[in-house]
């Protein structure tokens, strides 16, 4: 159909309009609005009704083009065309006899036939009609001479478009027959433009379902992984429980093998229980039920009693821990427990995983552009290869050279760490050299200047 010839496409796209305003007779049809087609009463409802069906600018549909052959058939036309007049334009959704293309308002005749949605009008002699006479396609090639059109109308009565038919033959006026057919064919042009807009409608749920199916199944793919990590990863201490707990049962061991066996039972069930605890507390972060109460927070005295508890500490009896803040430095806008928790895990780390001890340092400064605050805590410990660092921030995720020195460890909390980070709005990295040490930093947003932020 797109190739067919554009006979009706006006020369110009201004071209009769003013004659047709001016020399308007007003005889049968309403006037004229000051932009050049004719007034409908409550255009602007009308208009909400045609946006309600999308079928504006919508491609060419098969359906629709037999809508407007039906009608050329009917009233033995050789043009036919199924119309929406929108605000400024006539949308051609079909045409039968030429090729579909947009139309000015004011020079749309369906713009006329719209105004009384009950009426088909037609109009047998164009040329001989005041309004149409200077219209492009009447005055100039094809010469159109006969229109007829019903308005295609929405149960609220509101006439959103039209089938019309053409012919470049004067017509006496339109049958009675012919035009009740037009009517059936409008009436099946609205049946059609409901059916498509509840055809998209299906469609955006179905989507819709879709996503929510695709956000279910991600859900229980994790919490399916979830349960397969931590079965995996509780087997090991529950195997020793075990093993030592056979021994103190079967064997005849004096009270101070016995005490020993239950020493290593007792770490392993501590150590099963805060692996609980950190799997529930993951859990809860990334199903984001966790609340957090953001208040504006001073970290140097945060950071100050974190690394004070580090001084009386014999785990830590080898390593030197200083702190440097910068002068100045904001307020951050964060749960202080939860940053506590953050830096208290990075601190343990350094320590853990320096086994020859050295110094740990706890730095914080504001980011280059001051909007964020910036915390990095630097040891020269084990280090991690460029691949460990990949993985690093993953649920059970240990090093190879953590596991190579049989430093034990659950893999849990630096993933809690990124999640508490990630929730605050903050960003959590890491910097490393294998055999050299690390740098585990975050950044977390700087409280408005009201709050002690940047100013
Ligand atoms: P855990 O220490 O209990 O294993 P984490 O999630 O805190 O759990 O750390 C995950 C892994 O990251 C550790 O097992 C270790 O392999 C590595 N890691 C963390 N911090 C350091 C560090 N400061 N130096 C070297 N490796 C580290």
């Amino acid at each position: 159909m797109d190739d067919a010839p554009d006979a009706l496409t006006p020369p110009d796209a201004t071209g009769g309009r003013v004659g047709m305003v001016t020399r308007h007779s007003g005889a049968t049809l309403a006037a004229p609005g000051a932009r050049g087609y004719p007034v409908v009463p409550r255009d602007k409802e009308r208009l909400d009704a045609l946006y309600e069906y999308g079928i504006l600018d919508t491609p060419e549909d098969p359906a629709f083009n037999d809508l407007a052959r039906i009608a050329a058939t009917l009233c033995s036309a050789p043009l036919a065309m199924v119309n929406l007049v929108d605000h400024e334009r006539q949308f051609m959704k079909a045409a039968y006899g030429f090729a579909r293309r947009d139309v000015p308002r004011e020079l749309s005749f369906c713009a006329h036939a719209i105004v009384d949605p009950s009426r088909v009008l037609a109009i047998p002699d164009l040329a001989a009609d005041a309004r149409f006479d200077s219209h492009p396609i009447v005055a100039d090639a094809p010469h159109l001479r006969f229109y007829a059109a019903a308005p295609i109308v929405t149960d609220d009565g509101f006439a959103i478009g039209t089938v019309c038919v053409m012919d470049v033959a004067p017509r006496p006026d339109l049958t009675a027959d012919d035009a009740e057919a037009l009517r059936a064919v409008a009436r099946q042009a609205m049946a059609l433009i409901e059916l498509r807009r509840d055809r998209a409608m299906v469609r955006k749920a179905n989507l819709r379902l879709e996503e929510t199916n695709a956000r279910l199944e991600d859900v229980s793919r994790r919490k399916t992984e979830i349960i397969s990590d931590v079965s995996h990863e509780f087997r090991t201490p529950l195997t020793t429980i075990l093993g030592y707990a056979e021994l103190i049962r079967d064997e005849d061991l004096d009270p101070g093998e016995t005490r020993e066996f239950a020493d290593d039972i007792v770490r392993d069930v501590q150590r099963l229980t805060r692996m609980m605890e950190n799997v529930l507390d993951l859990e809860r972060l990334e199903a984001r039920a966790t609340a957090f109460r953001p208040v504006s927070v001073e970290l140097p005295s945060l950071l100050e009693d974190e690394v004070a508890r580090w001084e009386v500490d014999e785990a830590a009896a080898d390593h030197a821990v200083s702190l440097s803040v910068k002068i100045g430095l904001p307020c951050v806008l964060a749960d202080a427990d939860r940053v506590a928790q953050v830096v208290r895990n990075f601190l343990a780390n350094a320590v853990k995983y320096s086994p020859d001890g050295g110094a740990i340092d706890v730095r914080a400064e504001p980011t280059a552009d001051g909007r964020f605050v910036r915390v990095s805590v630097t040891d020269h410990g084990i280090g991690i290869s460029t691949e460990g660092q990949a993985r690093i921030f993953e649920r059970f995720a240990r090093t190879q050279e953590a596991i190579a020195r049989g430093i034990r460890g659950t893999g849990l909390g630096l993933a809690i760490c990124r999640q508490i980070v990630e929730l605050h709005g903050g960003t959590i990295g890491v910097e490393s050299l294998a055999g050299c040490g690390s740098t585990f930093w975050f950044t977390l947003p700087a409280a408005p200047p009201a709050l002690g932020g940047a100013p």
